[in-house]
Parts: structure tokens; C-alpha cells; sequence
């Protein structure tokens, strides 16, 4: 078994008490990490308030070349990562070495060279001058959940360092590794110790004294339930960024490319097996085209392979946990009680291992309930209907639509409240474009230039040279 230590104030720590790590594909116990404590914390927000007054003077060349340092050594690494991951969380390697550890890397480099391009912005007037600074928040403690954590990782750690923040990384106790095995690379760079901190445990007990801690401002990035017990934590006012859960609708209209919306809605619905955040939980069909497209939906189904996630071949790995594998079971039979009907799949296959089958679920009322697994809910729609479910959906992360009439789909697109809209496309994201929730789904983005902007705050300094505005102003 091997046993991983946390990395706080620029040291490798160990803990007596642990949490052990299970392959959710064999529920072999294969790894431990150490369970944090207030002392831990402690230590760790000291190191990185010093840190973070040195790195705040530094160069925006000094920054970005330690923004490079650290895309370069998760290449470097990208095998050994994307194993990691796969194997503690169950995600298929196609996934985890071409998709989301790939994208951890250009963060950080795209990160690098946005800051190179940053402008300070000033104004003249006759004897005024007015001056736009950026300042950075402080010590910043980042919530990862479990599903995405090096990529997550990428998403906010370079933007906040970019911006001069110190960080403090809380990962899901069900997802830390590969972020352990990259701070040992990541060590090996040239920065103020105590900068980048990681620090375990299980969030009820580390999570929530870090969230109740002296930190500046912190990311969450997790299920909306778990940030409302944080936001009760917060002992005074301060700047959070909230990326929480999401009722993502995917809309076929008939006139769409069959083959490839029910491509893409399979991949939105399976990949990573459901646990994304950008997943489809219902896929609403116009009714002229819902039996056909449902047949197209499970014919394709049928190739899933579901199996060992360590396989080149293997299409859907276990769900990353028993508890998570025991929810969606009931979850199932919950759904029977409501009238819905399986279309395909509904079981845990029998087998070692969390594995459920790619589900297909028929319901009969629009329900507006997150699915983080791999059950599709599918329901008829007629055209007057769409717009008014597309608005009532309490959450706003992702919509997709799929019509070859893009008049109508961008007309959609621009009065729906969702932070994401795809057109006929799924994923279509990157470094570059920004990402985040409207109404329930969040607060704050990641990603882009406003993601930096959200881990800096803007600093106005004024400065006159003669008589001022208001001099003279009682006579
Ligand atoms: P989670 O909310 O259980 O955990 C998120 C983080 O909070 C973890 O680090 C956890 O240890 C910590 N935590 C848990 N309880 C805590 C407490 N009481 N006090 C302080 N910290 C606590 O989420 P998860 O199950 O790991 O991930 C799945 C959820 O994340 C889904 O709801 C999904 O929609 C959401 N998610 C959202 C995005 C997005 O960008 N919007 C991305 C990925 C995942």
C-alpha cells in the first residue's frame, strides 16, 4: 500500500490518522492519505500568508515562469497522473490521459501568457490622474470535488497564482492523489515555500475549519448542498466563487442531425460515467422524432463497453465509490415508484467492482433533479412547451441544443439563463472560454481572462495635481 503525505508549508507531512483510498473498479485498498487536523491548518495558513506577501511582488515573467514550470511537469508526468486518477477514481484512461489531464496543462499555460498581456488602465484629465491597479485577494482556499481534480486544479489554481495569490487545494478525500503526485514535482520548482498547499481529509472535518478559517477568499467547487453547510462556516464576509451542481438540459428538435446529437448527447450522458458536471440529467425530445430517436439512442448504447477503466478500450468504468453505486440504485427504484420507465439498463452489474449499466429512463413530468451518474432521462416535448422548461430549470450550468435552424437555437441560446449554451456541439471549451453557473449553478467563472479577474481585485488610485472637484465647494 503506498502512502501518500500532504503537501502544506513547503514540507511533505504525514498524519497518524488516514483515510484509505479504495480502486473503485477492484475495492482494493491500494493507497492512504493523511487525515489533516486544526495544528495542520494552522501551520499551513501562516506559510502561505508570508508566501503569498513575497510572490505578490514578484514580476509577471517570474510568475509565468513558474506557470510554465508547472504545465511542464504535469506533461512531463501526464502518464503516471492520468493512471493515478484512473485508478483511484475510475474514470476511463481515454479520458483522464487525453481529456482532462491535458487540459489541467493548458491552464497553466495559457495562464502564463494572459498575465504577460495584462493592462493596467489609466485616465488623464488637465490636472488629474487615475491610475487601475490589481491586487490580489491573499491566502485563497480552493474546494475541489473528486470527479475532475487535476483539471479543476488547472481551472483555478493557475489563475489564482497568475493574479499573485497563495493557495490552499482542499481535494475531495475520494479524489487527491494525483494531486499529491504532482506536488512532489511541483516541489521540485523555484517558488516561496508555502505558496501551493494541499492539503487532505475528509471535508466535514478539514474542509469545514478551512472554510472557518483566516483565508481571503475561497473557490468551491462541489454539489450545492455541501456549499450551503460551507457558506454557514464563514466566520467574515469575504470573496467566494461558487461552481456547484447543475440541471443541464440537452434539446433535440426534429430538424436536428440526428447521428450526431445522439452521438454527442451519449457522450454527455456517459463519460466519466455521469460524474461531470457538464452531463446531460434530461434529454427533451420533440415529440415527431422521439421514438426514432430513442431507438438511435439505445442502439448506440449497446457499444458502451462498461469495464476495467485501465483498458484503451473500455468506454464506462465503476461509479467511485459504494455509497454513490448504493444512491443511484435506489435512485432507480425511486423512479419506478414515480411512473418512469427503464428503457435500458437500471442495474449494478453483478461483478466486483461499483459498476452500474448505462441507463436509459423515461419520465413522464419534467423533473429538475442534478443526475451525477450514468442515468439518462429522456421526455417528449412540443415547441410551445420549450422555452418555458428551459426557465424553469432552478439551476443554470449547461444547455445544449440541436437544430439544423440556427435562427431558432440562437434564439433560445440568448434568453436562456445558463452560463453555457452549445448549439450543436458538446464540450466545445477551453482555457480560453469562460465557464460557470447562472442562478443556482454558482456565482463567479473560471477560465479566460475573466477567470484571472476573479481572483484580483481592482484597485482605483487617484491622484490630483492642482485644485480638486470639490474645492471650494462651501464657498
Ligand atoms: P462535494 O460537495 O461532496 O465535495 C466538494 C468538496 O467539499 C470536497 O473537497 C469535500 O471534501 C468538501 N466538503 C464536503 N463536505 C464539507 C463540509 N461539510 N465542509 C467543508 N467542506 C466539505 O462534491 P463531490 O461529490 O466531490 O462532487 C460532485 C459535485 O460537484 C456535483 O454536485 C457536481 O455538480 C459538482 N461539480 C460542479 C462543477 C462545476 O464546475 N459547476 C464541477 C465539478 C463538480
Amino acid at each position: 500500500m503506498h502512502t501518500y503525505s500532504m503537501y502544506i508549508g513547503g514540507e511533505f507531512r504525514d498524519k497518524k490518522e488516514k483515510i484509505l483510498i479504495e480502486n473503485p473498479a477492484t475495492q482494493e485498498v491500494f493507497a492512504q492519505i493523511p487525515q489533516a487536523d486544526e495544528s495542520d491548518l494552522v501551520f499551513c495558513i501562516e506559510k502561505a500568508k508570508s508566501a503569498q506577501k513575497t510572490w505578490q511582488k514578484t514580476s509577471f515573467k517570474e510568475r509565468k515562469q513558474l506557470l510554465q514550470g508547472i504545465s511542464k511537469v504535469i506533461l512531463e508526468n501526464l502518464k503516471n497522473l492520468a493512471e493515478l486518477e484512473t485508478k483511484e477514481i475510475g474514470k476511463p484512461i481515454k479520458e483522464t490521459l487525453f481529456v482532462d489531464i491535458p487540459l489541467a496543462a493548458q491552464c497553466f499555460e495559457y495562464y502564463a501568457s494572459l498575465i504577460e498581456n495584462v493592462s493596467f488602465p489609466s485616465f488623464f484629465n488637465k490636472d488629474a490622474f487615475d491610475m487601475v491597479e490589481y491586487v490580489p485577494f491573499g491566502v485563497v482556499g480552493m474546494f475541489l470535488p473528486y470527479n475532475v481534480p487535476l483539471m479543476l486544479f488547472g481551472f483555478n489554481a493557475a489563475a489564482a497564482l497568475a493574479a499573485g495569490n497563495a493557495i490552499i487545494v482542499k481535494p475531495s478525500e475520494l479524489g487527491s492523489l494525483s494531486l499529491l503526485e504532482l506536488a512532489k514535482y511541483i516541489d521540485e520548482l523555484d517558488f516561496p515555500e508555502g505558496l501551493i498547499n494541499i492539503i487532505t481529509g475528509e471535508g466535514p472535518i478539514i474542509g469545514k475549519a478551512l472554510a472557518a478559517s483566516d483565508i481571503d477568499m475561497f473557490s468551491f467547487t462541489g454539489a450545492s448542498e455541501t456549499f450551503k453547510k460551507i457558506f454557514e462556516s464563514i466566520k467574515r464576509p469575504k470573496k467566494v466563487i461558487s461552481e456547484l451542481s447543475g440541471v443541464n438540459l440537452a434539446i433535440v428538435f426534429s430538424d436536428a442531425d440526428l447521428e450526431e446529437s445522439s452521438e454527442n448527447i451519449m457522450a454527455s450522458a456517459f463519460m466519466k460515467q455521469g460524474q461531470m458536471c457538464i452531463n446531460t440529467s434530461v434529454c427533451l425530445i420533440e415529440e415527431g422524432i422521439y421514438k426514432q430517436f430513442l431507438e438511435l439512442l439505445s442502439k448506440k448504447m449497446e457499444k458502451i463497453k462498461v469495464g476495467d477503466p485501465s483498458s484503451a478500450l473500455t468506454g464506462m468504468g465503476p461509479l467511485r465509490s459504494k455509497k454513490h453505486l448504493e444512491e443511484v440504485v435506489n435512485k432507480v427504484e425511486e423512479f419506478k415508484e414515480k411512473r418512469a420507465k427503464i428503457i435500458k439498463g437500471g442495474k449494478a452489474l453483478e461483478t466486483k467492482g461499483y459498476f452500474f449499466e448505462p441507463t436509459i429512463i423515461e419520465i413522464p413530468e419534467m423533473i429538475y433533479a442534478e443526475c451525477f451518474n450514468p442515468i439518462l432521462l429522456v421526455k417528449k416535448f412540443n415547441q410551445e412547451e420549450i422555452e418555458t422548461i428551459i426557465a424553469q430549470n432552478p439551476t443554470g450550468l449547461v444547455l445544449q441544443i440541436w437544430s439544423k435552424d440556427l435562427k431558432k437555437a440562437k434564439a433560445l441560446a440568448e434568453n436562456a439563463q445558463y452560463g453555457t449554451v452549445w448549439i450543436n456541439t458538446f464540450a466545445q471549451m477551453d482555457a480560453r472560454t469562460p465557464f460557470g453557473g447562472f442562478k443556482e449553478s454558482g456565482f463567479g467563472r473560471t477560465l479566460g481572462k475573466w477567470g484571472l479577474f476573479e481572483y484580483l481585485q481592482p484597485k482605483h488610485i487617484g491622484i490630483s495635481f492642482g485644485k480638486t472637484q470639490v474645492s471650494g465647494w462651501f464657498g
